[in-house]
């Protein structure tokens, strides 16, 4: 399905999450919505991941 579908910004393969609800980017640090399970790959719609720490 759409999981083969790359990022907008570097082409990396988008990840999903939460149950498919949003899908990310690593690289970016990028999360995108997934509404009615279509991925809004929007520019407006990308969210900044927070940085992954050790906690
Ligand atoms: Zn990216």
């Amino acid at each position: 399905m759409w999981a083969v579908l790359g990022c907008p910004h570097c082409k990396a393969p988008l990840q999903a999450q939460e149950a498919q609800t949003r899908v990310t980017c690593a690289p970016c640090r990028l999360s995108w919505p997934v509404e009615e399970g279509i991925p809004r790959l929007a520019p407006e719609h990308a969210v900044a991941e927070p940085p992954v720490s050790g906690t």
